[in-house]
């Protein structure tokens, strides 16, 4: 049945594009590997990252603690993949490609890339099988760390080639850490064949981070990159060239920095969408934001004012941006649309869909 809003988010078919490995860590399970993986992470702790309130635990400082103390095992890495992606197909999210940054997993785990990154894919291949959902793995640079181990990540990427493991993005604090210190990093993963993506403009950072990104790391797609609005040029550029924007209704910056009646008008989302900018919704960190990919897609329209109609296009925009084979994207760009607009008339009519 497709009778109320909610049912009618759920089902429509979705990729996600912007979604952190360790931001979707279920609690149950961040628990059970913190006991049996002796972490000094106490289960009050843990309970504290799960809460949304007045002074939340930073994402950041979340993720720390996972790389440094809980995530130890190839099967601790295997089991978090696989329950990410089985949550994200009970949203009907359909293909999903995983930010995970392996930089900190080196240093704390002991494993070499290879078993990390084998890991992932294995716990992706699980929920293939079991879930019926694919996925692609998007290494991602820690831009806190040196950019010598950014380089250093895209040569182990060459050393463990594979097809699921299209490309990388960057990420982790923006300020004070520019696109530009990672040029080699992204040059040597363009020379090797690799796509490029990266976070840019978040945090209240300058449209410059953005220009850079595109300039100078040619990226194909951006990850956030709200203040691509303070800029008309940079914004008329990024609609001409059809640039893909993933963008995430709950980042902290905002929620943070603007006033939580405003929120939702002042909201640089608000605008993008109108711009002409070619946006796609995202859960980010989906266990810490306490989102779903149906909340995520509902807060386009409760929280700014777009459509359904607007929502058919963001589907679209997703499919554009995805590393996927151009085949397959036109596939699915013709049965998800015509499965949209089943579902979209199904619930307009009020009638089973
Ligand atoms: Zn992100």
């Amino acid at each position: 049945m497709v009778d109320d809003l909610q049912g009618l988010l759920r089902r429509i078919p979705k990729v996600e594009l912007h979604c952190h490995l360790l931001g979707t860590v279920r609690k149950a399970t961040m628990k059970a590997m913190a006991a049996r993986n002796g972490a000094r992470t106490t289960g009050d702790e843990i309970e504290a990252f799960y809460i949304r309130g007045e002074k939340p635990v930073g994402v950041l400082a979340i993720f720390r603690e996972l790389e440094a103390h809980i995530l130890k095992t190839p099967a601790d890495f295997r089991q978090i993949a696989c329950e990410y992606l089985e949550d994200a197909a009970a949203h009907t999210v359909r293909y999903a490609e995983i930010y995970w940054n392996p930089t900190g997993n080196l240093l704390h785990t002991g494993l070499s890339y290879a078993e990390l990154q084998a890991a992932v894919l294995a716990g992706m291949a699980d929920a293939e099988r079991d879930f019926g959902i694919a996925s692609s793995l998007i290494p991602s640079i820690d831009r806190e760390a040196p950019p010598e181990d950014a380089a250093r990540m895209v040569r182990l990427m060459v050393a463990s080639r594979d097809p699921r493991v299209p490309g990388i993005g960057i990420d982790y604090r923006e300020t004070g850490n520019p696109p530009e210190k990672f040029a080699l990093a992204y040059a040597l993963a363009r020379e090797a064949g690799f796509r490029v993506t990266a976070h840019a403009g978040e945090f209240g950072e300058p449209w410059n981070n953005v220009e850079t990104a595109l300039d100078l790391l040619q990226v194909e797609r951006l990850d956030h990159a709200y203040t691509v609005l303070d800029n008309p040029e940079l914004t008329a550029r990024c609609v001409r060239d059809g640039i893909v924007i993933t963008v995430v209704p709950t980042n902290s910056y905002y929620l943070r920095t603007l006033d939580r009646a405003e929120w939702a008008e002042r909201h640089p989302i608000r605008r993008m969408g109108r711009a002409g900018l070619r946006i796609h919704p995202n859960t980010d960190d989906p266990a810490f934001h306490l989102t779903d990919p149906t909340r995520c897609w509902q807060s386009m329209m409760a929280d700014f004012g777009y459509s359904l109609a607007d929502l058919r296009g963001f589907m679209l925009n997703g499919l554009d941006g995805a590393w996927i084979e151009d085949g397959l994207r036109d596939a699915w760009k013709h049965e998800w649309s015509a499965e949209f607009d089943r579902l979209v008339a199904a619930y307009e009519a009020g009638a089973p869909g």
